[in-house]
């Protein structure tokens, strides 16, 4: 079932992120990841696709091997950045000819040093209309979103006009960025909405349930840390198995309150740590379920 259909038919949607082992690491490990992950009846599944090709020629085969052997909906991640429009066409016409008709489309970031994409594509936005162009309605197209705005864009009105733009250009759903402080994502979702972004806009949550998660996190995303956050990150830092337990409890946290909002989806950045997915969908379960009861229906029209 494409992505569109799926928000279309559920209340709620609940899905993981996973990402291709290196090239160094079996491809059985993955395997392993997502005999666990499948126990816990995601919506769908996304495959990340490697930035500088390091881990990208794996993201293809995983994404189909979710869809065809796991039987849970796929969703491929596609970055654009150095690509050209037939490598693009091979990719996609691969993905669709092996059952994947879900495709997150990213712009991708650039290697460093360079300063210009050498590919076809200078934003998301143009891979966005490509890809609508050229497949129609055979595909659904994923972009993602950020709630503190992009690292890159001063401007967080700014980076909402683009965003509205991929949305018109034939994005169905949007998938955010990390965060750790839901009320900017609360103040994102009431600017999307006066911005007329109507698509179904899923909510990026990642357990930081390690040290090395956190300087990345920060570097790479620039998301805020709350003084809440960061007083567990200074407590528990060195000692990981404390530091998984607060981790744990404070994306539950974030997400039993996102639910009460009346989020659309929540997407977990899983690490590849299906105990961690397991322990905080245990966690969420009634919640989830009672999602798709009459309340969740008002939750629907109270927070969109
Ligand atoms: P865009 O939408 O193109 O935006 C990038 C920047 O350009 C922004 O600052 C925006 O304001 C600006 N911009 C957009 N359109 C225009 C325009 N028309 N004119 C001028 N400026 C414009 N990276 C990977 O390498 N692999 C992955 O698998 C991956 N998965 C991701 C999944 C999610 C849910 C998210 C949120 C990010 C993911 N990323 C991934 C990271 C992503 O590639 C980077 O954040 C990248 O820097 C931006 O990608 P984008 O698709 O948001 O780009």
């Amino acid at each position: 079932m494409k992505i569109k259909e799926l928000f279309e038919k559920k209340r709620f949607v609940f899905s993981f992120e996973i990402f291709p082992p290196k090239p160094t690491t079996p491809l059985e490990r993955i395997y392993n990841t997502l005999d666990e992950l499948k126990g816990l009846k995601p919506d769908f599944i996304s495959v990340t696709y490697g930035a500088g090709g390091s881990t990208r020629d794996r993201t293809p085969q995983i994404a189909i091997d979710v869809k065809n052997n796991y039987g849970i909906e796929s969703l491929a991640h596609l970055t654009c950045i150095e690509a050209t429009r037939e490598e693009t066409c091979d990719l996609i016409n691969f993905l669709i000819g092996n059952g994947v008709h879900n495709i997150l489309a990213l712009r991708g970031d650039l290697p460093q040093g360079q300063s210009a994409p050498k590919g076809d594509f200078r934003h998301a936005v143009d891979l966005v209309s490509f890809l609508r162009e050229k497949y129609g309605q055979a595909i659904s197209i994923g972009g993602a979103a950020y709630p503190e705005g992009h690292i890159e864009c001063e401007d967080p009105i700014k980076d909402l006009r683009y965003l509205k733009q991929k949305v018109d250009a034939g994005v169905d759903f949007l998938i955010t960025q990390l965060f750790f402080d839901n009320e900017l994502f609360y103040r994102f979702m009431e600017r999307a909405d006066i911005a007329g972004i109507n698509v179904p806009i899923s909510a990026g949550i990642m357990p930081v349930v390690n040290k090395n998660q956190i300087e990345r996190i920060v570097t790479l995303c620039g998301a805020s840390l709350p003084q809440k956050f960061v007083r567990i990150l200074h407590r528990y830092a060195d000692e990981p198995r404390s530091l998984e337990e607060a981790g744990i409890a404070y994306a539950t946290d974030q997400i039993v309150d996102l639910i009460a909002f009346g989020v659309r989806g929540i997407h977990l950045y899983t690490m590849n740590k299906a105990h961690v997915a397991r322990r905080i969908v245990s966690n969420v379960s009634t919640l989830r379920e009672t999602m798709h009861g009459p309340k969740g229906e008002e939750a629907l029209y109270e927070g969109r």
